[in-house]
């Protein structure tokens, strides 16, 4: 690389330091779990998507365990070629049969299943209105689909109605949305969604991300708990959070929506899938989350309880019932100042500041897991307690 080509990098690399957005990364020495080794030193990590205390479980280990055992380490190849299993196969019918879907196409990640699904099912022809805060790999697929591009505001139903009256034009309407928002700990109001959809003939995809396996009764996400399960046509949703924390990802939906998808959609087509052990793991993951709802209840309970503690000790949390707890501090600095104590006090819990949320929501967002001991939650507050007062942030 010749001078002026690096200098170009390098001055990139050094506006992102003086706005102060740069990530640094922070080195775990032990498994995820409530529990982690941060630099050498014992945390209590706040900050993980691990919902259900998958990501070290043994019944998980144990079926990683047994896939690769049985199976091998990996595919060397795209699912169409020779890369598909019995247990990929056997993945996509377990997590239909739960999503009371007709069928399911795995991904190697939900980003992959939100970049390949647009541009394979509607084009110029189409209207995609999507909600303005939707994750990044949702707005990515937008970007590589024909089809006209409507935002509506931010959960707004009144938008998205007017935007579906002046998509009527269109041969399909689709809305995206995520089901949880991953700042806010957000739900979508799926209800309404689905009821305008009706209304102006529009098809529903929803991210689950953020739901699959901790909301609803039975754990089936966001389209669950809020009753509409058979009413979404597209459901994505990752393996990466609650279903053991790995990686993969998946769309379920209407038979010949995944049928198309597993012809046309280019993530597919030219990626590698997940191998056999995180197939065989997250099998066994849906099975746990279907059979029993005590990693659930645990969750539900700890999120509840810290919840009230924080808002008891006088922090302003976003309202809401969601394990992602934002705590509003309201200035950079102090937030990250917050995020520092509370890493030298023993818990792992990440600052986010703009562009990642609205200038002077700067905040520190907690997420709860199934994982965590109550003992350690209540020796957590007493922390958050003093460290809250000693930064003026609570009286
Ligand atoms: C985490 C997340 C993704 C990405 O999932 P991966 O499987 O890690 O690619 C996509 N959408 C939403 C809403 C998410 O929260």
């Amino acid at each position: 690389m010749d001078q002026d080509s690096e200098s170009i990098f390098l001055k990139a690399l050094e506006g992102i330091a003086q706005q102060g957005l740069k990530k640094e990364e922070s080195i775990i020495t032990s498994p995820q779990d409530a529990q982690i080794k941060v630099f050498g030193q014992s945390m209590l990590n706040l900050c993980s998507n691990n919902y259900l205390g998958l990501a070290n479980h043994p019944k998980i280990i144990e079926a990683a365990a047994s896939g690769l055992n049985a199976r091998g380490y990996g595919m060397a190849s795209v699912r169409f070629i020779c890369g598909t299993q019995d247990l990929h196969q056997a993945l996509e019918a377990r997590i239909s049969q739960f999503l009371k879907c007709d069928d399911t196409i795995l991904y190697s990640s939900c980003f992959d299943a939100n970049t390949g699904l647009f541009e394979t099912l509607i084009n110029e022809e189409d209207a995609i209105l999507s909600d303005t805060l939707n994750h990044a790999s949702i707005i990515d697929g937008i970007r590589l689909c024909k089809a006209k591009r409507f935002r509506y505001r931010h959960l707004d139903m009144s938008d998205l109605e007017c935007l579906l009256k002046e998509a009527v034009k269109y041969r399909l309407r689709m809305v995206a949305t995520d089901g949880v928002f991953s700042m806010d700990g957000e739900i979508a109001p799926l209800a309404k969604i689905c009821d305008l959809a009706e209304k102006y003939k529009a098809i529903v995809m929803v991210d689950d991300s953020h739901a699959t396996g901790i909301m609803g009764e039975g754990g089936r996400g966001s389209i669950e708990h809020c009753g509409v399960l058979g009413r979404v046509d597209l459901v994505t949703s990752t393996l990466g959070k609650a279903m053991g924390g790995a990686s993969g990802g998946f769309t379920s939906g209407r038979k010949p929506m995944i049928d198309l998808l597993r012809q046309g959609s280019r993530p597919y087509l030219f990626s590698n899938t997940i191998p056999p052990m995180i197939a065989a793991a997250a099998t066994k993951a849906f099975e746990l989350v279907a059979e029993g709802d005590d990693l659930r209840a645990r969750l539900w309970e700890n999120t509840a309880f810290f919840r009230k503690g924080l808002e008891e000790l006088g922090f302003i949390i976003k309202h809401g019932i969601h394990p992602i707890i934002p705590i509003l501090i309201g200035d950079p600095d102090l937030a990250n100042k917050m995020s520092r104590a509370l890493f030298e006090a023993g818990l792992y819990a990440v600052a986010f500041s703009f562009p990642v949320v609205p200038e002077g929501q700067d905040r520190i967002r907690v997420q709860m897991s199934a994982a965590h001991a109550k003992a350690d939650l209540t020796e957590a507050l007493e922390k958050f307690e003093a460290i809250g007062k000693s930064l003026q942030i609570i009286e």
